[in-house]
């Protein structure tokens, strides 16, 4: 392990650095070093490829909420799930068009429409390509999750101008059955491969504080960090945990299988060491931070939120407490190109080589 602390200490100057071939040493490594040692690092990275005083703003709506036949024991949206989450029907297009143009009105650049589905069906797609039309039309970047896509559907998103699509490895593989049984990790690199193949950028990140090891969490961003190209956009969310749900009510009975502060930090700092061009954005779970734990994340390289008082179904933190913390840690919202976007625009790297 000492070979691996000194040849990771040797490398930070290299901070512009980007590869895909991390080993699980090495990110365990990180996540061992001194808690400050740590955010300082994953700081320098952070500078050398990000604007550090500027947050991206995200908005996130459920198109469809509920009744999803897959069995995430996170979700309350699961049909597995006694949350009371009522089953509803896919949002008319124009009602989906109002909420993305209040989301510009408050900041948003990305409006991301979430569906509660194992996959979308066909008679779905036309009004999935109207939605994304409409909010491309107002300026905005748009962003999907409906679960899998087979090939033909990411080429369909990307003609209709689809700008991002989320699918989320959730966990580390070795950790995804104990989650998830309905699908497997290697159904979710498949349509990872599907949306990357068709063009669109890709965000993907997972959960933690589920119950998972520490060598779970070197899994999972193992996972992520070890892809062909690494995602654009990386979402780290904290478990909310929901009664009614497995883990939620799993971890309802062992309150310190929760992962704890400082632990979320170090998990934020890693991912933005092993991906320095990727956005780090904080999820689910940020509503119960405090705001010291926020400005640890910031300072650890997070540099993406989701605004608005909801998450799908889980609160979250709201526009006004938001504006108000930006205030005083003397944030602001983000203006310019994602690095790794920008790069592609004049043909550069786009964050998966090696060099
Ligand atoms: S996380 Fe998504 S796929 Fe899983 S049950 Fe919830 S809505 Fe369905």
């Amino acid at each position: 392990m000492q070979d691996t602390l000194t040849r990771l200490g040797a490398t930070t100057v290299a901070a512009t650095s980007v590869r895909t071939d991390w080993t699980r040493d090495e990110i365990a490594a990180l996540f061992d070093l001194p808690f400050t040692e740590l955010l300082f690092r994953a700081a320098e990275v952070h500078r050398a490829h990000h604007h550090a005083g500027e947050v991206q703003l995200c908005t996130l709506l459920s198109i469809k909420t509920g009744g999803c036949p897959e069995d995430c024991g996170y979700c309350s949206q699961s049909i597995k799930a006694d949350s009371g989450v009522e089953a509803t029907k896919l949002m008319e297009v124009q009602k989906v068009l109002q909420s993305a143009a209040q989301a510009k009105d408050n900041g948003s650049k990305r409006f991301c429409m979430g569906a509660a589905w194992r996959n979308p069906k066909e008679r779905d797609m036309p009004a999935i390509i109207a939605m994304i039309k409409g909010v491309r039309e107002m300026g905005m970047e748009t962003c999907m999750t409906l679960g899998m896509l087979t090939p033909g559907q990411a080429a369909q998103l990307a003609e209709a101008g689809l700008d991002y699509y989320n699918h989320n490895i959730d966990t580390s593989p070795e950790r995804y059955e104990e989650v998830i049984t309905t699908r497997t990790f290697a159904d979710r690199l498949q349509t990872l491969d599907n949306v990357r193949s068709a063009g669109i950028n890709v965000c993907s990140g997972g959960i933690v504080g589920m119950g998972e090891t520490r060598a779970d969490r070197v899994g999972f961003v193992h996972a992520l960090a070890t892809l062909e190209q690494h995602p654009e956009s990386v979402p780290v969310n904290a478990l909310v945990p929901i009664k009614g749900t497995v883990l939620g009510d799993m971890l309802a009975d062992t309150p310190l299988a929760k992962i704890d502060d400082i632990e979320f930090v170090r998990t934020v700092a890693v991912a933005r060491i092993t991906m320095p061009l990727s956005m780090v954005r904080l999820s689910a779970g940020r509503e119960s931070m405090s705001e010291a734990t926020q400005a640890l994340c910031f300072m650890a390289g997070a540099n993406s939120i989701f605004t608005g008082d909801k998450l799908l179904t889980a609160a979250n933190a709201g526009d006004d407490a938001d504006a108000a913390m930006f205030a005083r840690l003397g944030l602001k919202p983000m203006e310019g190109e994602e690095p790794m976007r920008a790069m592609k625009a004049v043909g550069g790297c786009s964050g998966g080589c090696a060099a």
